[in-house]
């Protein structure tokens, strides 16, 4: 009995499966080429009856078709989503998913779109996708073009090109594509034969969509090469093609061909219908391109018409289209941009927990380092400004030293002749400005030249140094200049002091000199000195006539008898 009723199941059903399976067949391959038969066809079978891969299919064609029944891609992606949250993996999943990805990306919803491209990619490497992996590709392609990385779309037809999988329906997507993309970025790389060939694989499968896809590409291509006459004459096989597909994108852009050509055959008045009929069949302004192109067709056409007014209506959509088609441009390539780094961001998100716990334990290693790191750049830090400190320091240190190597006498450390020179000019400029009197005492030591002969260089030394010290005793704070001027010859210069008060002081200078006790040279002998004294008063505010008038009283001191003062006047010798 059981067996009797299988095999009546089996006599009923399994015919009834081959059947449904083979419509089902049927019904996909029409499914773009004649959606409505396709339609058709899937309304007659009971989908119930299929097996479950077979109602993924079938559902998932079904959705297909509703691209050009409804012409609402909002809806139709919606189902698509909820399409493939429902169903397991499967082929359906893939095809679906390609499906979707070129709704999402002509809708321009990025983020979507990328992440379907990385589900999508990982969905056939989890499953054997052989046959339906040109398919993917294909959706690839047409993604890869949108999002204008012409690279990887052709890297993807390629793989078309050459998959055992691939039917000739694969390939008329992929030369469509390959060819449109040619023909914007290297137009000198194709030639209308490129197009001819997709449009004869296209129309062999047959692929009705793409051979008029693939003839209002060639006639674009045409057009901007300005092959009107060619052009021509094969808009009424396009239209042929176009019109039998019944869809707004295309209808409009062979519309807009239709205008241009008129354009250049100079029929203002046929073109201008045409771009009309442009802006009539896109009323829901979903094709921005055709119709920029059209408004500007028509505002020419309305200037040289002389209707002014229209004309400058024309232009004003023309504009308002066009800043907002730049604008969505703009705004899409930013969101691809921003679709692509939020999907690394999230893929690397991953990786980024798993090595969360390695980083954690590094991470307080990190932070000791990071202070220890810091405590060095500080420390450089302070090292940089104690040697910069120390560097500027002994700059200033090098800047004295040479200073006083310039200005000083090594031996006894009082100003030599040039800076006592420049320091005497000073006070005399100054005393100049006054009016006040400056008085030069010139000293040379009595038979020095003995001393030295007699007890030797260094006892010479050690004189002049003595004598250094009783001066210095005597000059300091009084703002009085003491220099060594010669070998054995010392000057000072006396500001605010005429000849009359230098002499008293150059007479304590005498003295001091003369009880210089030089026990310590272990010898003991004299030490006397001469001095001539100038005056401004006598000699002016000019350094070299004091100097000479110095040095002539001092010659008188030698001359009278050494040990002794004299001062110059301008008459005479004061003695
Ligand atoms: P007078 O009384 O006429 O000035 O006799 P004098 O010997 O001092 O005269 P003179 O100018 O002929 O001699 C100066 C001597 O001073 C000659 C030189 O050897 C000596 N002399 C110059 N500079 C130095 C020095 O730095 N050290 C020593 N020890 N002697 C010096
Ligand atoms: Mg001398
Ligand atoms: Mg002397």
């Amino acid at each position: 009995m059981r067996i009797f009723l299988l095999l009546i199941f089996l006599s009923t059903v399994i015919p009834a499966f081959a059947d449904t399976n083979a419509m089902l067949e049927e019904a996909d391959s029409l499914r773009l080429a004649d959606p409505k038969k396709a339609k058709q066809i899937l309304d007659d079978l009971d989908r119930e009856s299929l097996g479950i891969e077979e109602q993924y299919t079938y559902d998932y064609i079904t959705i297909y078709i509703s691209t050009f029944m409804e012409q609402n891609l909002g809806k139709t992606i919606k189902r698509y989503e909820a399409f493939i949250k429902r169903i397991p993996d499967s082929p359906a999943k893939v095809r679906a998913m390609t499906s979707l990805l070129g709704l999402s990306a002509y809708k321009g919803h990025w983020p979507r779109s990328f992440a379907l491209v990385s589900e999508l990619t990982s969905l056939m490497n989890r499953i054997d996708a052989h046959e339906v992996e040109p398919d993917a590709y294909n959706g690839l392609v047409l993604f890869y073009n949108e999002v204008e990385q012409p690279d990887m779309a052709i890297s993807y037809a390629q793989k078309i090109f050459s998959h055992p999988a691939a039917t000739s329906y694969h390939q008329c997507i992929a030369l469509t594509e390959q060819a449109f993309n040619l023909a914007i970025s290297e137009p000198a790389k194709i030639s209308d034969d490129d197009f001819y060939d997709a449009i004869e694989l296209c129309g062999a499968v047959p692929l009705p969509y793409y051979v008029a896809v693939n003839y209002n590409n060639l006639l674009d291509f045409l057009i901007d090469k300005q092959a009107y006459t060619e052009a021509s004459l094969i808009v009424s096989e396009a239209t042929k093609h176009v019109e039998a597909i019944d869809f707004k994108y295309l209808t409009a852009s062979l519309l807009l061909i239709k205008a241009k050509l008129k354009v250049a055959a100079s029929e203002p008045e046929q073109a201008k219908q045409y771009a009309l009929q442009v802006l009539e069949a896109d009323a829901d302004k979903e094709y921005r391109e055709s119709l920029i192109s059209a408004y500007s067709i028509l505002a020419n056409i309305a200037a040289e018409q002389q209707q002014y007014e229209q004309a400058y209506e024309y232009e004003k959509k023309h504009r308002e289209l066009s800043v907002s088609l730049y604008n969505q441009k703009v705004t899409k390539s930013l969101a691809i941009q921003e679709a692509r780094f939020d999907l690394q961001a999230k893929e690397s998100q991953i990786d980024l927990l798993d090595k969360k716990n390695q980083l954690l334990s590094t991470e307080s290693k990190l932070v000791k380092e990071q202070i220890s790191s810091m405590l060095l750049v500080i420390g450089l830090a302070l090292l940089v400004v104690v040697m910069l400190l120390f560097w500027s320091y002994r700059a200033r240190k090098t800047q004295k030293r040479l200073h006083y190597l310039a200005s000083t006498d090594h031996l006894t450390g009082i100003n030599n002749r040039g800076y006592f020179s420049e320091k005497s000019k000073a006070i005399l400029t100054n005393a100049e400005k006054s009016e006040s009197s400056v008085s030069l005492i010139f000293i040379d030591l009595d038979h020095f030249k003995t001393i030295n002969d007699a007890y030797g260089h260094k006892v010479g030394d050690w004189v002049l140094v003595k004598v250094v010290e009783s001066l210095k005793a005597l000059t300091a704070a009084k703002g009085m200049q003491i220099g060594r001027v010669g070998g054995e010859e010392f000057g000072i210069i006396l500001p605010d002091t005429d000849s009359i008060a230098a002499k008293d002081f150059a007479e304590q200078c005498r003295e001091t000199i003369q009880k210089i006790d030089t026990f310590d040279t272990g010898s003991h002998f004299q030490v006397t000195a001469s001095f001539g004294i100038a005056d401004t008063g006598e000699a002016g505010y000019n350094l070299d006539n004091l100097f000479s008038a110095a040095d002539l009283a001092l010659y008188q001191s030698k001359k009278y008898g050494r040990n002794r003062v004299c001062c110059y006047q301008s008459d005479k010798i004061d003695l």
